[in-house]
């Protein structure tokens, strides 16, 4: 009996459902507001778009500062490029960012020698949280045809996230990381509230797919997050006896 009533209450429950659905219109389900707001894209898939903030457009550093001590940064600008100076250490943003979506392209000089972790290594640390490399660093190396561990080849997010792909080119060819970073939250007591996340485009191919960080990138031990805010975007002058590779077209969206 009681079988009978639920079983009747179920069916009376979809024929009045079926009903709504009957009655129901396209309009019911559109939604009009709010708008995005309107952004003119780039010409060329790459081209900063017209909401973002251009960090290097090929003229100068005025966006730029050394890491060690926030003086104007020293590395080289040249042919619209921009060239690691390694005498000079990490240079970052003057801006701090939060959340945002990050496009920089990259090459490693054509002549380049060394193998591994010493050929072509520099970084994008997607937020820059103290001096050297403090930080959460998004790999940059020559990766074609150069074996070393994976959670380390570009692409990966430093001894964290092996990439999905590699889709490395040969040194000397232009290449291009396109980036969404979440930045962590922390709670008043300085504990975590939410990880941070990134999503990678390496040559246009996802690499990285909004990976959960385990705390900022370390070259030894185990990572663990300590509370920060807004913070600067640095790249890497790393100490391998690599040619300086070339950074240009480095352009953000805050999201
Ligand atoms: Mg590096």
């Amino acid at each position: 009996m009681k079988y009978r009533i639920i079983l009747t209450t179920l069916m009376a429950g979809s024929l009045l459902m079926a009903k709504a659905q009957d009655k129901a219109k396209p309009e019911d389900t559109e939604v009009w507001d709010p708008i995005p707001k309107v952004v003119t894209p780039g010409e060329h898939c790459g081209d900063a778009p017209s909401d973002a903030i251009v960090l290097f457009d090929g003229k100068n550093l005025d966006e730029w500062v050394q890491n060690s001590d926030g003086s104007p940064a020293k590395w080289d600008v040249h042919d619209g490029i921009l060239t690691v100076n390694k005498n000079y250490g990490n240079i970052e943003t003057k801006r701090k960012f939060t959340n945002y979506q990050l496009h920089i392209e990259w090459r490693e000089p054509s002549d380049l020698e060394g193998e591994g972790q010493g050929r072509g290594n520099s970084g994008v640390f997607l937020a820059s949280i103290g001096k050297g490399d403090a930080g959460y660093e998004l790999q940059v190396l020559d990766s074609y045809k150069n074996k070393t561990y994976t959670n380390g080849m570009a692409g990966s997010l430093y001894k964290q996230a092996i990439p999905l792909a590699n889709p490395a080119r040969p040194d000397g060819q232009w290449q291009t990381y396109d980036v969404i970073w979440t930045a962590p939250t922390f709670n008043e007591d300085g504990s975590l509230k939410t990880p941070a996340y990134a999503t990678v485009f390496f040559n246009g191919v996802l690499v990285e797919d909004h990976f959960e960080l385990k705390g900022p990138t370390l070259y030894i031990g185990k990572p663990q997050y300590k509370a920060h805010g807004p913070s600067p975007i640095k790249l890497q002058a790393h100490g391998d006896k690599s040619k300086p590779l070339s950074f240009r077209n480095i352009w953000v969206r805050e999201l």
